[in-house]
Formats: C-alpha cells, sequence, structure tokens
C-alpha cells in the first residue's frame, strides 16, 4: 500500500515498488485543505494510474475525521496551523489500516530522512513507525538503505540493492532518479497544503474558535474572499469577483444570509453565526463598501424563512479603515 501525494518523491517511491513487481494499491487521502479538488474520487487521475502506471489508486476523502487532527495534534503545529506529525500518523494508520484490509505486506511513502526539518528527522521518522502500528512493515524506498532491513526486506519480498539511500534537503538524487526513470511532468514539491498558510491558518483559527463542528461549506470558504469578524457571533465573507461571488453563494448554508447590491454590481456576501440585528446593518455597510459605486447604495439581504428578506435602501459605505480593522 503506497501513500502518494502528488509530489515527485511519492512517485518516484511508487515507482521503484511497482518496478520490483509488486502489486501496488495507491492511497491518496484528501481534505478541504490538501487535494479537495480530488474529492470526487478523481476518476481520471484514477485511469490514469491505471493504463500508465497499472496501479490501483484510491482517493479518499477523509473529512470531518481529519478535522480533530488539526483541532488538537498531539504533537503540536509546524509555523501555522499544520500538525505535520499527526497528519502524518493519521494518513499512516489509515494505510494500515487498508494493508490488513487487502491482506498487504507493508506500506511505503515517498518520504526522505532529512529532507524537512521536523517531520522527516530520523528520531520522528521512527515514531512515525513505532505510533502508526506499522513497526517493520513501513518502507521509505527512497532512503531505505539509511534504515535497518525492513520485514519484507527480511522476507525477500524487496531487494534492498534496488531501494536507495537518499537524505537532506538536496533534490538533485530525486531528479537524477526521475530522468532515469523517464519521468518528465511532476509537480512541485510539498505544493498545496493550506494549513502553512498564513492568512488562510488565521481564518481557519478564528472558525476553529466558534466551538462545534464547522459545516463543511463553511471550511470550503476559507480561501475564499475577504473574511471580516464582525462581531463575537458574527463573521463574513465577502467575494472579490464573479467566480468567488458564485463560490460564497453555492456553499451558502441554510441558516445563512446573503447580502447583495441588486443595483450595482457588487460583492455577494456571506454572514454567518448568530448576528444580532447591529451585525446584520455592518455586514450591510461592509457589502456596499464593496459595490462599485460611491455613495449609498440598497442592499438586498436574504435570510431564511418567510419575511427574512429585504432590500434595505441608502446603506452608507463603510470607511475603508473600519474595514481593515475587521479583517481576519
Ligand atoms: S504540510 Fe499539511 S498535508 Fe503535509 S504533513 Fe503537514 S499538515 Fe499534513
Amino acid at each position: 500500500v503506497g501513500l502518494v501525494s502528488g509530489g515527485l518523491d511519492s512517485l518516484l517511491a511508487l515507482r521503484i515498488i511497482r518496478d520490483l513487481g509488486v502489486e501496488v494499491t495507491a492511497y491518496r487521502f484528501v481534505t478541504p485543505f490538501f487535494g479537495w479538488d480530488l474529492a470526487d474520487g478523481a476518476p481520471e487521475m484514477v485511469r490514469r494510474y491505471r493504463q500508465e502506471l497499472g496501479v490501483a489508486l484510491v482517493v479518499e476523502p477523509v473529512w470531518p475525521e481529519y478535522l480533530e487532527v488539526v483541532r488538537a495534534p498531539r504533537y503540536g503545529y509546524g509555523k501555522h496551523l499544520n500538525p505535520c506529525l499527526d497528519c502524518k500518523l493519521f494518513m499512516l494508520r489509515k494505510a494500515g489500516e487498508a494493508m490488513r484490509r487487502l491482506g498487504a505486506a507493508f506500506v511505503f511513502t515517498g518520504e526522505v530522512l532529512g529532507q524537512r526539518p521536523m517531520s522527516q528527522r530520523r528520531d520522528t521518522m521512527n515514531l512515525l513507525e513505532r505510533e502508526s502500528g506499522l513497526r517493520g512493515r513501513l518502507v521509505r524506498p527512497l532512503s531505505a538503505q539509511l534504515f535497518p532491513p525492513s520485514l519484507p526486506e527480511q522476507e525477500g519480498i524487496l531487494s534492498r540493492e534496488a531501494l536507495h539511500s537518499f537524505s537532506g534537503r538536496s533534490r538533485t538524487n530525486q531528479m537524477e532518479l526521475a530522468a532515469r526513470l523517464g519521468i518528465r511532468d511532476y509537480p512541485t514539491p510539498a505544493g498545496g497544503c493550506r494549513l502553512t498558510e498564513e492568512v488562510y491558518a488565521r481564518r481557519l483559527g478564528d472558525l476553529l474558535r466558534d466551538g462545534g463542528a464547522p459545516r463543511l461549506g463553511r471550511v470550503e470558504l476559507l480561501g475564499t474572499g475577504r473574511h471580516l469578524r464582525l462581531s463575537p457571533a458574527a463573521t463574513l465573507v465577502v467575494g472579490r469577483n464573479e467566480a468567488e461571488n458564485l463560490r460564497i453563494g453555492e456553499r451558502a448554508g441554510p441558516a445563512d444570509i446573503l447580502l447583495e447590491t441588486p443595483e450595482v454590481p457588487g460583492p455577494t456576501s456571506l454572514l454567518c453565526g448568530d448576528p444580532s440585528p447591529e451585525d446584520i446593518h455592518l455586514a450591510a455597510r461592509v457589502t456596499a463598501r464593496y459595490a462599485d459605486a460611491h455613495g449609498p447604495v440598497a442592499v438586498l439581504v436574504k435570510g431564511a424563512g418567510p419575511g427574512a428578506t429585504r432590500l434595505l435602501e441608502g446603506v452608507i459605505p463603510l470607511e475603508g479603515e473600519a474595514c481593515h480593522g475587521l479583517l481576519i
């Protein structure tokens, strides 16, 4: 069972194992924080893995389960809200479950010793093997020769000579191996985890402080538009262009309020939480601020239930500085 991330290292690991004649099932776990564009099961990618690599790929959304990893990581966070050690442990445990379910012999990853400061040190890599319940059954083909022989090597399933001894941050070894294996199109390394982004992490942190389990649609909007905290009970998401306005409208929950400026071009805004009448008024003023107009505008407030939709006339846009002060 191979854990793949979409990056070069896991692809190389997969090629090494597959080229040894081992039947591989690759797993890609996705969450709204990474790989979520594949949450529909990625049939096109599954087809390419089967046709081009002869490998079965399983794309598995791990939401909302994964949220708990982010909310309370045992080993803490990296620079922002990225709980890398706990995240890897979570993935390895999932892969271990798949291994047992499939009757597979081992799990492998594209990890390289010393490549990342925290999660790929020797002690943390050993910890991951121990804590994941995969002792002896976790293989890192790119660095395997720098670790004691794994059980699949001892059992003769894998030839140690065919595995590698890459270490450190340099990518030269990986590039050379990719060239030798004829791999030309590969994504840039380590891209794509939004938990490592400062603004995104701040917004997520703000959302999680509200307690409870956030709605998926709300989480999916964390990377969209401007986010403003209007009061302890209310946040506002404001679209910056047509695509964002559409996305915001599609992800509104049944209890959310949508605001628009029907008489002039302007944003779609989503008011979430438990807003007071003052919050709704402030949301209307923020929406007016980002509309394409000078001076007061009409703002349509669309709430749930009868009588909850109304047009507010002559809303005075909130001043730029006040608006800026509310940004998350
Ligand atoms: S960067 Fe993101 S996806 Fe990668 S290990 Fe850290 S938390 Fe997990």
